[in-house]
Parts: C-alpha cells; sequence; structure tokens
C-alpha cells in the first residue's frame, strides 16, 4: 500500500486556499494519494479578504463563497491559530509532511523614507486598514481626530482608505465593520481627504469599478484640480503612454465626468491631486510632534514615460497622514527572505537559498511574487508553483513521514489551542447572529469579532472568561 503524500500549506488567504485545492485535483487526476493541512496563524481563514479587502466591497463575497466550497468537505484540514515559525517551527513542519508551500502573503505596511514618519497623527496604511477590518493583533483605539488629512499614494489600497475615511459611518453600518470601528468613525470630524498621486491621472493603478464607486459615496463631493490635467495633455501629446488601452480610456472618461460635475456643498470633500511628490511631513511646534502638514515637490513628465520634479513646492495643512504606498511580504523565521524585494526568493514557487532550490519548500500568492494583484491573480500563481512540487513528487514522496495525528498532538503537547474548520462554521455563525441581533436602523450580514481570544473560544466552543 502507498503511504499518502502528505503537503503543507502555510497560509489561509487566497493563495494558500487555491494552492491546496489545485493541488487536490491535479494530485488526483494523476493518482496521487494526497493529504494537506492548511496552516494559518490567526482563527479564522481568508487572509486579507477578511483583514485587507474594505468592508464595503460586497462582491468580494462570491469569492468567498468559492474559497468556502473548497475548504467545506474537509478534504483540506484547516488548523488555525498556528503561527509557523513560532508555535511550529519550519524545520518542524518540515519534518511531519513531505512539502511544504509557503503563502503568508503580505499584512505590514512597505518602508519609506520620509522625513517626519514618525509624527503622531501619521499612519501606515495597512495598520489602518487592520483596525476598519477588526485584525486581532492591533489596538482597538484609532486616533481619527483630523478634519483635514492627507493619504499618499494612488493604487486601490488609497482609494480604500480615503473612502472609508471620508465615508459617512451610517454608510458602512450595513457591512461586517466591528462595534468599536463604528463608533471611531462617529466620532471623526474629517471634512477633507485629500488623495495624491506622484505621477499624473493617466498613471494611476486604481482599477475602473474601484475609481467609479468613489463618485457614488453619498455626502461626499469629489474634487479635481485643472493644472494636473495640463500636465496630462502635454505628455499625451507625444501619443506613446495613451497606448495603455480601453482600462485608462475608462478611468479617463470617469475622471473627465467629475470635473463636469457642479459641487453640490457636501460636507465632506475627497480631492484627488496628480504630479505631488512628497517630501516631508510637517510638524507644528505648538502642537508637539503632531502631524500639522504635508510639503510636496510638483512633478512633470520627464517625456521618456517617467516623472522629474519641477523645484517648485507646495504644503498643505493637514492632521493627519496616510501612506498607502504599498504592502511588505510577511517572512517566516528560518525560511530564506529576499528583503529587499520584500518576497521569499523562488523559481517558479521554488523556494531558493542561495540560489539553489530548498527540497520540498515551495512559495505562492503574495509572498512569492510581491504585494501586487487583486485575488484572482494568486488562482495563477498556484497553478504554477502545484506545478513545480508536482514535478517533484518522485524525490519528495519516499521519505518517511509520520500520520495525519502527529501534528495535532505535538500541538496539543506544546499546549496551542489550535481551531479547526468546523470552529471556524462555528464563529462564522457566532457573527452572523450578532448581525441579525443588532438593533439598528440597517441590516447587517455579521459583525466580527475582534478579540484573538475570544474567536478562539467562540471557535472551540469554550467558556469566556469575563
Ligand atoms: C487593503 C487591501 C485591499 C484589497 N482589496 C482587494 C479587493 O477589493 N479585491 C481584490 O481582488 N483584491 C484585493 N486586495 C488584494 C488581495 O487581498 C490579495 O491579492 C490577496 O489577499 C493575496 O493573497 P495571499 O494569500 O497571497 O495573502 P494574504 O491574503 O495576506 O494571506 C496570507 C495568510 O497567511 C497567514 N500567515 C502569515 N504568516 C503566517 C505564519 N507564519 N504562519 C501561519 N499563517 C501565516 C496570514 O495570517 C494570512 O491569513 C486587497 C489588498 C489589500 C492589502
Amino acid at each position: 500500500m502507498t503511504r499518502p503524500f502528505r503537503v503543507a500549506v502555510v497560509g489561509a488567504g487566497p493563495a494558500g486556499i487555491y494552492a491546496g485545492n489545485i493541488l487536490r485535483t491535479r494530485a488526483a487526476e494523476a493518482g496521487i494519494d494526497v493529504r494537506i493541512d492548511l496552516f494559518e496563524s490567526l482563527p479564522a481563514p481568508y487572509g486579507l479578504i477578511r483583514y485587507g479587502v474594505a468592508p464595503d466591497h460586497p462582491r468580494i463575497k462570491g469569492i468567498v463563497t468559492s474559497l468556502h466550497d473548497m475548504l467545506a468537505d474537509g478534504a483540506i484540514r484547516l488548523i488555525g491559530n498556528v503561527e509557523v515559525g513560532a508555535d511550529v517551527t519550519i524545520d518542524e513542519l518540515q519534518s511531519l509532511y513531505h512539502a511544504v508551500i509557503l503563502a503568508t502573503g503580505a499584512q505590514r505596511d512597505a518602508v519609506v523614507d520620509l522625513p517626519g514618519l514618525d509624527l503622531r497623527g501619521s499612519f501606515g496604511a495597512a495598520d489602518f486598514v487592520s483596525w476598519y477590518d477588526g485584525h486581532p493583533d492591533v489596538p482597538r483605539h484609532w486616533p481619527l481626530e483630523a478634519t483635514q488629512l492627507a493619504v499618499l499614494g494612488n493604487g486601490n489600497v488609497a482609494l480604500d482608505v480615503a473612502r472609508v475615511l471620508a465615508k459617512h459611518p451610517a454608510d458602512l453600518l450595513t457591512t461586517d465593520i466591528p462595534d468599536n470601528v463604528h463608533a471611531g468613525l462617529v466620532a471623526s470630524p474629517v471634512e477633507d481627504v485629500h488623495v495624491f498621486g506622484r505621477r499624473g491621472p493617466e498613471d494611476i493603478k486604481f482599477t475602473p469599478i474601484e475609481l467609479r464607486e468613489l463618485g457614488e459615496v453619498p455626502g461626499v463631493d469629489i474634487v479635481l484640480y485643472d493644472e494636473d490635467f495640463d500636465r496630462v495633455s502635454e505628455e499625451v501629446s507625444t501619443g506613446e503612454r495613451r497606448a495603455a488601452g480601453n482600462q485608462a480610456k475608462v478611468m479617463a472618461r470617469i475622471l473627465q465626468s467629475w470635473r463636469d460635475r457642479e459641487p453640490t456643498g457636501a460636507p465632506r470633500r475627497l480631492h484627488l491631486h496628480f504630479w505631488h511628490r512628497p517630501v516631508e511631513i510637517l510638524a507644528d511646534a505648538a502642537q508637539g510632534e503632531a502631524v500639522a502638514g504635508i510639503r510636496f515637490e510638483r512633478t512633470e513628465p520627464d517625456g521618456q514615460g517617467g516623472i522629474r520634479g519641477t523645484g517648485e513646492f507646495v504644503d498643505y495643512d493637514v492632521q493627519a497622514v496616510y501612506r498607502a504606498i504599498g504592502y511588505r511580504g510577511t517572512p517566516v523565521r528560518d525560511v530564506p527572505f529576499d528583503e529587499r524585494a520584500g518576497v521569499v526568493p523562488n523559481d517558479g514557487g521554488r523556494v531558493l537559498d542561495d540560489g539553489e532550490p530548498v527540497p520540498g519548500l515551495y512559495a505562492t500568492g503574495w509572498i512569492k511574487r510581491g504585494p501586487v494583484g487583486l485575488i484572482g491573480h494568486t488562482k495563477g500563481d498556484a497553478g504554477e508553483t502545484i506545478e513545480k512540487l508536482l514535478e517533484d513528487h518522485a524525490l519528495l514522496a519516499g521519505a518517511e513521514r509520520p500520520d495525519e495525528d502527529a501534528i495535532t498532538e505535538f500541538l496539543t503537547d506544546r499546549g496551542v489551542r489550535y481551531t479547526t474548520w468546523d470552529g471556524w462554521l462555528a464563529l462564522d455563525a457566532h457573527e452572523r447572529a450578532l448581525g441579525d441581533g443588532f438593533a439598528g436602523e440597517a441590516t447587517r450580514e455579521r459583525i466580527k469579532v475582534v478579540p484573538r481570544e475570544e474567536q478562539v473560544a467562540i471557535s472551540n466552543r469554550e467558556v469566556i472568561a469575563r
């Protein structure tokens, strides 16, 4: 009788779940009896879908349903609340499995060099996103005290952050935001949210759906500046960059429709600025170390597809600055990590150490190729990684590995309170019931439970100590 081929996937975000599912399908086609365990450091699955995607993006629910279906029959065993590299080392994991796939994604902000970064009121988008999505490992309170604020970046995360900051909290009540987040947003005195991009309107990295929805936020006027568009036409006249295709045309049309709109006098405004390179976050000496403004150098096209500074500087009075300039991969202790690129070095998914493949170790998703791209892109990644793993199957499968109870016994001996798929179903049902029981005017699909202890206790049906 052949022994099962045992694979651990680390990270239950979309990349890890797609990898598990593709492995299961392709292994079956190849006649390989595979057993897959999916490790997750949080008590609940879905990675950035639960703790990154904005709460007012309900269309993601379709993806969650399909990921749910991939795990529902138990063929991929979820083992949550286990941090690989801390609760179990990578060596220990490799001694229990024939192969390990890292799908640890990216949870932190990219590092930037900008004077004033440490001032009070200067925030990374990842921290703010984690707060509004109810991540268990960030503080429950967020200081929303600014009336004028700046968001740096021209990608979808910048749009999410700007939209959540500008939106009237009543319009978020139908979502799954935790109570503390709703209360924080209600108290926010914000009036103007300024989004700044270093390049021009035709270089934005937003996707059309995300851009369009910005213009549909009730009680918020969009403000654009003619001077930013004058610089575009200069560059566009070279003809080359317009080749960007239909998506660029759609975005240009959306921006133009906003320029044609009359302001409604709404109580909140969302300003989109282009050709602004941040130079320094400014402090007000009288305010201690708090943000009091931000200085930019205006930029312009350099005629070769890039930008250059114009030597013209401009200051904005803001009391908070949010940097949405990218995420950074989450390394695992004792696993090779490329600090510069923020990824696990790999060749098509085979993890490399000093350029050589590490036997039985693979990577997929954002930790494999960097923190760019939508959820759907992680599926293609996973396909490539699984192809490599199955090419190596014959080499790996000969090793002696213990049976599937070994890991749960190991975790129990170590005192790790791991969660399971059934536990997630219990937590999911609990959160939906909280939404049903909501006494406000809006119908809420769920209200997220935030504290880790409480999530684990509900998942494991333990009595919660108060
Ligand atoms: C703010 C934001 C908004 C987004 N909005 C959208 C959107 O609206 N639509 C869309 O299509 N895409 C969106 N994306 C992109 C999408 O989230 C990513 O493409 C996708 O989540 C990447 O998947 P992943 O599995 O590689 O990483 P992740 O989703 O980050 O999953 C990685 C998982 O690994 C776990 N993990 C990490 N380290 C360990 C460890 N040591 N041990 C065990 N587990 C570990 C993490 O807890 C996490 O659950 C957004 C991204 C961000 C940052």
